[in-house]
């Protein structure tokens, strides 16, 4: 069956001293036959054809500074990026505070106040000769507003703001690609 290649997806560095299209002998340190005229990398000496992308080292002290290398010989560095943002310290306080009470204080004061207000009636009916019925109604409206208030009542506290500092986040912004021998920066060619 076919032969397995050497090192996986790495890519061997071929024969330095030939043109990988026609063998003819080359000199180590080009990247285009000067007989068939094919362009090939510097570094793996693969055939590199014009409409792949092509590489060049931008490293003067690199030996492959200016040299046409294939983007198999490149490698990936991960860029990341600093954001600003703002974090919450502390959370603010709102200028009130909601107050809650029972359910059961709330019926308790409820029934107190109707008490109040019928027993109010009798003494009038008792004293005066007036009619204590009337309360009934009166004491039902004051308990039922003074329900509504008490399940629902706020107290005004002293606002405070919220705090928040500036932080910076390191995040990973893409990948570059760098030479594979210096790691410096490159470009297409
Ligand atoms: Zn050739
Ligand atoms: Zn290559
Ligand atoms: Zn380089």
């Amino acid at each position: 069956m076919g032969e397995l290649h050497a090192g996986g997806r790495a890519p061997r560095s071929g024969d330095r001293s030939r043109c990988p299209a026609c063998g003819t002998a080359v000199d180590a340190s080009v990247y285009r036959c000067a007989r068939c005229l094919v362009y090939f990398c510097f570094k793996c000496r693969r055939r590199v054809p014009a409409k792949e992308d092509q590489f060049q080292c931008l490293n003067q002290m690199c030996e492959r500074y200016g040299k046409l290398v294939c983007e198999f010989c490149l490698e990936l560095q991960a860029v990341m990026g600093e954001f600003p943002k703002k974090e919450l310290v502390s959370e603010g306080i709102a200028g009130y505070r909601k107050t809650t009470h029972s359910r059961r204080f709330v019926t308790y004061c409820a029934l107190a106040t109707a008490a109040i207000v019928v027993g109010l009636g009798f003494g009038l009916d008792l004293c005066c000769g007036i009619s204590w019925w009337w309360t009934l109604p009166v004491a039902a409206f004051i308990s039922y507003r003074e329900s509504l208030y008490l399940m629902d009542c706020h107290t005004n506290v002293a606002p405070v703001p919220a705090v928040y500092r500036d932080i910076v986040e390191t995040a990973f912004v893409g990948n570059r690609k760098i030479c594979g021998a210096c790691r410096q920066s490159v470009a297409r060619l």
